[in-house]
């Protein structure tokens, strides 16, 4: 890129910014604190940003997207953050859209993609996880058999998001049983499912309550009948296609969390300005200030992470080492952050109606999920430092 094209882009990105913005000033802190007590889904929000097309940022436009690339998204994400929301509430439509685009049939997409597009549906969940197998996931249990032209489906899956609030789930599935494969990453196949039509016919959802509002499920699959024009892309390579979407997956939560880090970073440093303690703004002291500096100076670095993925990301180059750097790097500096925040804000920090304590919750999931701090470190022993494969 030349620099007037780079110019040309860095303005594009701040009006994109301020877009968002405009939207999320709708939505303020005291709309997530109220979801927050309640467990409640933020509807209105979800509503607004995909009506003004936001959450289609990645679908290409003959689908009625805008056909921007991961960067761009990514500064939709961290915006929604940035703002004092919470982007877990619509992200996954962003990736796991991904794996219809990539892998779907020519008819799929042109079923699915504009309705997406212009939300008359939605495609929010993501059913991998299971109780018995966690991070193992080739070894994951739900079972589809295909009989005629249905799959029949039989499992369990543990920890499905938004799974009440959307109308499709990617469902990934074994077809062949572990011990008839040569590959353990064989014989998983990726499914479209219709939540609403399932529901109550093989499919019961329960809600998980959990130390945020996060909308998160488990499922009982009981002979659940699947079409077989549902299924994405080849039976049986399943595994691969929600793999190809793991780097979107990444990048986009590296970018949520830059967006809690800023707003930690700004909320406690206007805290640390304003409170006076023995006659003197507490940010006078050293002891408050490193603490946010340094959570500053580390959501600086791992933001160029996330450039840097998203650059080769959308490029079309292999970027699965950054990707998962930005996301640990990214996750670890909000989190700084977050305690930062907390400790500047003393007893203040814990109380409901200042909303470090709901964000202080909300950014501690990025340590575990979707991908776990532990998994990425073992992704750069064995993919970047050559180290043997631990598991
Ligand atoms: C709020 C929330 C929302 C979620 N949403 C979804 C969703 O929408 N869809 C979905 O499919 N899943 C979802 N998940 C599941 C999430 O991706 C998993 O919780 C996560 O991948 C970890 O799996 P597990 O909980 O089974 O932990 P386990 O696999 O039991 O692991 C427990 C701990 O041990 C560590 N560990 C395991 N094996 C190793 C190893 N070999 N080396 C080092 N450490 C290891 C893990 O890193 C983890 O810290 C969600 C989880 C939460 C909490």
């Amino acid at each position: 890129m030349n620099a007037a094209e780079q110019k040309e882009q860095a303005k594009f990105h701040e009006e994109l910014r301020q877009s968002v913005r405009s939207i999320c000033r709708k939505y303020p802190d005291e709309y997530w604190r109220e979801l927050d007590a309640e467990s409640a889904y933020p509807e209105a929000f979800v509503n607004d940003i995909t009506k003004n097309g936001f959450l289609a940022a990645l679908i290409p436009e003959e689908y009625g997207g805008s056909g921007l690339g991961i960067m761009e998204a990514s500064i939709i994400l961290e915006e929604i953050n940035r703002s004092g929301g919470n982007a877990g509430a619509c992200h996954a439509q962003m990736y796991t859209m991904g794996t219809l685009l990539r892998h779907g049939s020519l008819e799929q997409k042109r079923t699915y993609l504009p309705k997406i597009a212009d939300g008359s549906l939605r495609l929010q969940a993501f059913g991998v996880t299971e109780p018995n197998t966690g991070t193992d996931t080739t070894k994951l249990r739900t079972f589809a058999e295909k009989k005629g032209d249905k799959y029949i489906v039989n499992g369990q899956k543990v920890f499905i998001s938004r799974a009440e609030h959307s109308d499709l789930m990617i469902l990934l599935v074994r077809t062949t049983p572990l011990e008839h494969v040569k590959k353990k990453t064989e014989g998983l196949s990726v499914l479209l499912v219709d939540l609403k039509t399932s529901i109550g016919n093989g499919l019961t959802i329960k809600p998980i309550r959990t130390m945020m509002n996060h909308a998160t499920t488990e499922l009982f699959m009981e002979d659940l009948e699947v079409p077989a024009e549902n299924l994405i892309g080849e039976e049986g390579k399943g595994f691969r296609y929600i793999l190809d979407g793991m780097n979107a997956e990444r990048i986009l939560i590296a970018a949520e969390c830059i967006g809690d880090g800023r707003w930690f970073v700004e909320r406690a440093a206007n805290y640390a300005k304003e409170r006076v303690v023995f006659n003197r703004p507490i940010g006078q002291n050293q002891g408050i200030q490193f603490p946010i500096a340094k959570a500053h100076v580390q959501i600086e670095a791992a933001d160029l992470m996330r450039i840097k993925a998203s650059e080769l990301f959308d490029r079309g180059e292999s970027c699965g080492a950054e990707a998962n750097m930005a996301k640990l790097l990214a996750a670890d500096a909000s989190w700084e952050a977050a305690n930062a925040a907390l400790q500047t804000h003393g007893g203040y920090g814990f109380t409901e109606e200042y909303d470090i304590e709901r964000k202080f919750r909300e950014t501690r999931l990025y340590q575990v999920a979707p991908i776990s701090t532990n998994l990425i470190l073992s992704y750069v022993s064995e993919h970047v430092l050559g180290l043997p494969r631990s598991y």
